[in-house]
């Protein structure tokens, strides 16, 4: 990235031209010039990066001129800081917002090569576990389209998040490199270094206005190297930055122990230093709580910091404009040590005095909260926190003293309340509350759905919401239709476009103009074609991928996610389980055909959800070799579920499960692309299906189960699932089968646990939604029969599904929050 602006407008020639010969020239040219090979030996690989250099050229006269803008007008930016970036492959996302797409398949198609296929081979950077870390990535799309000068900051981990294996139905996780061959698309910036320290003492000096300051004396010292790579929005208009941090080993450290003759010591320094962004933590909603992740993040916000900080000043802009150029999004706690990296930046680094330094942290930072569960919101034991951040432990005691003391005095607040909001938590081991410092530390607090964001008010944060009442706010999440429309759904696209204009490609909302033809015959006819040919292409990957047949005209009934119980895979395997029974016990009724579809990692050290991967594949395996059930029920468990997959299996959906227990998922972001992939949703009032609901309209979407409220009430009383066990004869039947080994022959006590936990209390009341779980599965059996009702419905969930769209979520946050 260019850090001072060109004096003159250099002549550069713009690469603007496309045509497809002149595509094919510049392939040429890198696969020569900048990979070495010649077009009779080059690989697939080979191809690949150079189709990727050539469209990297294109994106970088742009990406220059934004940040030269930047530069010139020295606006606001706003920096993105988030643990996690799940990015996937990139080549058709910058291709098709650049509007490359079909002169370079020509020109690749003049040389030969197939594009499906070397776009097939770039690997997905999966930076991230599940939802939170693609909402990252959305992000940076739709920042770049709204033309907001942004940065996403992160850690480029060497391995990404693991790859899953089956093993005989169990998950096995393997090491995933997607760096392998390199990665074409980012650049090494070797002088945008910072040193980040660790460890060590205090030392008090005396300041120039006799007033002590502080000065951290580090332990240890790494080196953090910034890889840049371009976030191209759409029509490619503008171009920012997503800048991860890489770990190095501080040179002199090495060299100081080579003289000193220990190269064991100092290899062993620098593989200290680099394994700290070495692996992806793979726990999705709850802390790992190890101190090579409390490490990784004050790595990456201390890198982030003291970058953002040194590009502020270089402007010529004084510290106390910090807020007024500069909003820092926290995307939840992972980042939250950075409110007191900054203060240290401000009160040690530049003078600033402290009750001035936090007026500028507080204004500067806002954070989004993705969690209700206590157990989920990150804390630190504060032995932990201190001997790594010694300094920082003690901005945090001035921090809250200050905090509290305004509590007690000037609001009133009792014990109780103090105990509620103060950073340490003090109820057993001493702990540092990560929400507590992002909260207090942020001018604004949002939630990720309109329900969530009313919940967050209630529990977590209910007493700092007393105190500071204005700050908690809602954005309700989206995903970028670019992606999760035009990219992995063309046919789609080219129909809506056909029959209401391109509007909709720059205004999702636009998509409203569907509404029209919801009852068109002949509109449903090419729209159900449409999705007969994404399940075609599903049906053919699960052929070739795991050798079993599904057929296309069944319906498509899928729940692809991290496997979690508050997720409730287990209630739709369950119901799996019951409608096989009845489909036995009931041959002569009229069965729906339907594929039950699931995909999902777990995290390694998740016992239950693992099993319940097994459960999932056992299941399988009975029901798919069962003839009674042949051609009605199947059910398939793909592995390695990650957003290229999600790519194939959105847009062939019929029924999209979002069943998670109600108040439990914040928002989600799968259940909006499948809806505005033209599936109906089934699900509960949970996260963002309460305002789906709203704008698709009740009768567009099949709702069931228990509310949040009720959840709540029942588990404050003391849920009892025994009442839901008898009254229901189907439950009874599966649970018992489960339990008692019919689905594992080789280990009949396999599951004996896992369901004893929905006897005994079953605290995601899977019991306790069963029945109208399967009333529901049987309503929309009854949608499925009239053809002409389903497609209705689900042109209508496309139709009405625009506001979703993340660039509604992100002018939300710009109008709200950053104001840049
Ligand atoms: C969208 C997405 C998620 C989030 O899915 P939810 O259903 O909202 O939990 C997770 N992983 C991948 C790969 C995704 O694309």
């Amino acid at each position: 990235m260019i850090k001072t602006p060109h004096k003159v407008d250099l002549p550069l020639p713009k690469r603007g031209v496309s045509d497809p010969d002149a595509l094919a020239a510049e392939i040429m040219d890198k696969l020569t010039y900048s990979i070495g090979k010649d077009a009779k030996v080059a690989t697939p690989h080979d191809w690949l990066t150079a189709t990727i250099l050539v469209v990297r050229d294109r994106i970088i006269d742009t990406w220059m001129e934004s940040t030269r803008n930047t530069y010139m007008n020295n606006g606001k930016r706003v920096y993105y800081l988030s643990l996690e970036f799940l990015i996937g492959r990139l080549l058709r996302d910058a291709m098709s917002n650049l509007g490359l797409i079909d002169d370079m398949r020509q020109a690749l198609q003049s040389l030969s090569v197939e594009f499906d296929v070397i776009a097939g081979l770039e690997p997905d950077a999966a930076l991230g576990n599940g939802g939170l870390g693609r909402l990252a990535a959305c992000f940076m799309e739709s920042m770049a389209t709204v033309n907001i000068p942004a940065y996403g900051y992160g850690i480029r981990y060497v391995h990404g998040l693991f790859r899953q294996q089956m093993a005989d139905g169990w998950q096995v996780e393997l090491p995933e490199s997607w760096l392998a061959h390199g990665n074409p698309w980012e650049f090494e910036r070797r002088e945008s270094s910072y040193e980040v320290g660790f460890g060590g003492t205090v030392e008090t000096v005396d300041g120039p206005d006799g007033e002590p300051r502080y000065v951290w004396k580090q332990g240890e010292r790494v080196i953090a190297t910034a890889y840049d790579t371009p976030a191209v929005g759409w029509r490619g208009e503008r171009v920012n930055t997503l800048r991860l941090w890489s770990a190095q080993p501080i040179d002199p450290i090495l060299l100081d122990a080579f003289n000193a003759g220990d190269h064991i010591g100092a290899l062993r320094e620098s593989n200290k230093a680099e394994s700290l962004t070495r692996v992806l933590y793979p726990a999705d909603a709850t802390p790992a709580g190890q101190e090579l992740r409390l490490r990784q993040e004050f790595f990456f916000c201390s890198a982030s910091l003291q970058d953002i900080v040194r590009r502020h000043l270089q402007q010529g802009n004084t510290l106390a404009q910090l807020p007024d150029k500069v909003a820092i999004q926290l995307n939840d706690t992972h980042p939250a040590v950075s409110v007191a990296e900054l203060m240290r930046l401000l009160v040690d680094v530049h003078g600033v005095a402290f009750d001035e330094a936090w007026e500028i942290t507080r204004h500067t930072f806002s954070y989004t909260n993705h969690t209700l569960l206590p157990e989920a919101l990150e804390s630190w034991p504060v032995p932990l926190f201190e001997r790594l951040l010694p300094r920082h432990m003690q901005l945090v005691y001035a921090i809250n003293a200050k905090i509290l003391l305004d509590a007690r005095k000037n609001r009133g607040f009792n014990d109780h309340e103090i105990r509620q909001i103060s950073l340490i938590d003090e109820s057993g081991d001493r702990r540092l509350r990560m929400g507590n410092l992002a909260f207090i530390g942020s001018h604004s607090i949002n939630g990720v759905s309109a329900l969530h964001t009313e919940l967050m008010k209630e529990t977590v944060f209910a007493d700092l919401h007393k105190l500071y009442p204005t700050r908690i706010n809602n954005k309700t999440n989206g995903i970028t239709p670019r992606r999760w429309l035009m990219q992995c759904n063309p046919d789609l696209t080219d129909l809506i476009t056909e029959a209401i204009g391109p509007d909709f490609l720059d205004d999702a909302t636009k998509l409203k103009g569907l509404d029209a033809f919801a009852d068109d015959a002949s509109f449903q006819q090419k729209f159900a074609a449409v999705k007969f040919a994404n399940k075609q292409k599903l049906a053919s990957l699960v052929a070739s991928r795991m050798g079993i047949k599904i057929d296309p005209q069944a319906m498509f009934d899928i729940q692809i996610k991290r496997i979690h119980e508050y997720k409730r895979q287990l209630l739709n395997i369950i119901e799996t389980v019951a409608l096989f029974d009845q489909i036995r016990s009931h041959p002569e009724r009229d069965w729906v055909p339907r594929v039950k579809l699931f995909a999902g990692k777990a995290a390694p050290s998740y016992h239950n959800a693992k099993l319940i991967i097994k459960l999932a594949n056992d299941v399988a395996r009975v029901i798919n070799t069962d003839p009674s059930v042949r051609g009605l029920l199947k059910v398939v468990f793909i592995p390695n579920y990650n957003v290229s997959l999600a790519e194939v299996m959105v847009p062939a959906a019929d029924l999209s499960e979002q069943i998670s227990t109600a108040g439990m998922e914040a928002s989600g972001t799968g259940n909006m692309k499948f809806a505005l992939n033209g599936a109906l949703t089934i699900g509960t009032l949970d996260g963002a299906n309460v305002e789906m609901r709203d704008h698709v309209g009740e009768e567009n979407i099949v709702i069931f189960g228990m509310t949040a409220d009720e959840v709540g009430r029942v588990r404050a009383e003391g849920h009892d699932p025994r009442a839901a066990i008898d009254a229901s004869r189907e439950l009874q039947q599966a649970l018992s089968s489960i339990a008692s080994g019919v689905f594992s022959p080789d280990d009949r006590d396999r599951y004996a646990d896992l369901m004893q936990g929905i006897y005994q209390h079953d605290w995601f009341m899977v019991a306790a939604d069963f029945d109208a779980y399967a009333k529901a599965q049987r309503d929309v059996d009854d949608i499925w029969n009239d053809k002409s009702a389903w497609y209705s419905k689900t042109i209508r969930n496309t139709a009405r599904m625009g506001w979703f769209s993340s660039d509604r979520t992100i002018r939300q946050y710009n109008a709200d929050i950053w104001r840049a």
